[in-house]
Order: structure tokens, then C-alpha cells, then sequence
């Protein structure tokens, strides 16, 4: 489904994430991989050339967002970028929580190690990385800026906060990574799960603060 244009929201099956794809060229999150076929078969239908796919970028190693990687990787040639706090993860299957999922992460390579500020740009998007530990050490989200956009991946989501009890997760850091988010401006959000949210960004992320500092 088209959500903006030159985005297509897919994925979100079972616990699988949502997966963005931004100009038929940047696949943002993979899913667990187990309905790959299904997002592929979607895709296709679409009239998509997956083979346009150059990058996929993971918000967090999570295996719900990251266990489609290789199969997609395998399929596109694309090269993987995360977050060099989340890179190691990714590589070793350590902290991907695939066994919460009862399943094995498929290790893969990262070819691109993202920080704070890169840029993943396509025909259309100028997406900045904006890191935002918490949910994990290595937590990104990418935001646009000229269309207010933001994928905020497990940092936000339109009626809640990532949680912080994984592995390398921080309640201090989420809340300093969201207090920095609410720098932005963001008429679009693109959550890692659920649906996305049109509008009064601005107002739900001050709330969230406003909530935070109540339960610290
Ligand atoms: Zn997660």
C-alpha cells in the first residue's frame, strides 16, 4: 500500500515489522523473514522491480525487523546498513532475540555502518540518520526533512514508546532519544509497527515526554 508518495508500507504480518520501501530503491526493516514470500508476491503484484532494491536499512537488529534480510539481500544484491551499536548483532545472530521468536537469525554482512547525520538518499528522498538509543543501543531513525517525514522504527510508535527491557535497552537514553525527536518537525510518522500517523506528531511526542518524566 502507497502511504505517501514513493513509499510503500508491506510487512507487519504476525509480529513481523513494517516494512518501508522508499522509491523502489531503500527497504527500511525486513520482517521476521517467515512471510517473505508473501511481501515478495505483494511486491510483485505491485509491479516493483526488487532487483531495483540497492540498500536495506535496519532500524535496530531486532529479528523482527532484520530476519528477512538475507532472503531480500539474497534476492536484490542490496547492501545492509544498521547502526554501527547494532552492527555486531546483526552478524552474529547475539541479541537479535530470534529465539523469543522460537526461531535463528540468518547472519549477515554489514556493508554499511551507519552514524548519526549519513544520508540515504533516493531519486526522490533525502532520509537522514538520526540516532535514537534506547529500544536498543543502536536504535536509528530516518527522518526527511523537506517532507517531514519520519521512520521511527521500535522508538515510537503513534500510541506508544518502544520498550526498554531487551538487551541494550535504556529507559534514560529513550527518553533523551525522544526528547531530541521532539526537535523535529514531523507531519508524517512511519512507526516500526501499527499504523502510521498523519498529523499532531508534534503534540503526541510532548505528551509521551510529558508521561515519561511523570514515571521516571
Ligand atoms: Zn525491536
Amino acid at each position: 500500500m502507497q502511504i505517501y508518495k514513493g513509499i510503500i508500507l508491506t510487512g507487519g504480518i504476525g509480529y513481523d515489522s513494517n516494512i518501508y520501501l522508499i522509491d523502489n530503491e531503500v527497504l527500511v526493516d525486513t520482517g521476521t523473514g517467515i512471510f517473505f514470500n508473501e511481501i515478495k508476491e505483494e511486491l510483485e503484484n505491485l509491479k516493483i522491480d526488487l532487483k531495483e532494491i540497492h540498500t536495506i536499512v535496519n532500524t535496530h537488529c531486532h529479528f523482527d525487523h532484520s530476519g528477512g534480510d538475507k532472503s531480500f539481500r539474497d534476492l536484490c544484491k542490496a547492501e545492509i546498513a544498521i547502526h554501527e551499536e547494532d552492527k555486531e548483532a546483526l552478524e552474529t545472530g547475539e541479541g537479535t532475540l530470534a529465539e523469543l521468536f522460537g526461531k535463528k537469525q540468518k547472519a549477515v554482512t554489514v556493508d554499511r555502518v551507519l552514524k548519526e547525520g549519513d544520508k540515504i538518499k533516493t531519486k526522490n528522498f533525502n532520509f537522514v540518520v538520526v540516532y535514537t538509543p534506547g529500544h536498543t543501543k543502536g536504535s536509528i531513525c530516518l527522518y526527511e526533512k523537506n517532507k517531514k517525514i519520519l521512520i521511527s522504527g521500535d522508538t515510537i510508535f503513534a500510541d506508544s514508546i518502544g520498550r526498554t527491557d531487551f538487551p541494550t535497552g535504556s529507559f534514560d537514553s529513550l527518553i533523551k532519544s525522544i526528547k531530541k525527536l521532539s526537535k523535529l518537525n514531523i507531519m508524517y510518522l512511519l512507526p516500526g509497527h501499527g499504523i502510521p500517523k498523519v498529523g499532531g506528531v508534534d503534540f503526541l511526542i510532548k505528551q509521551m515526554i510529558a508521561r515519561l518524566e511523570r514515571n521516571r
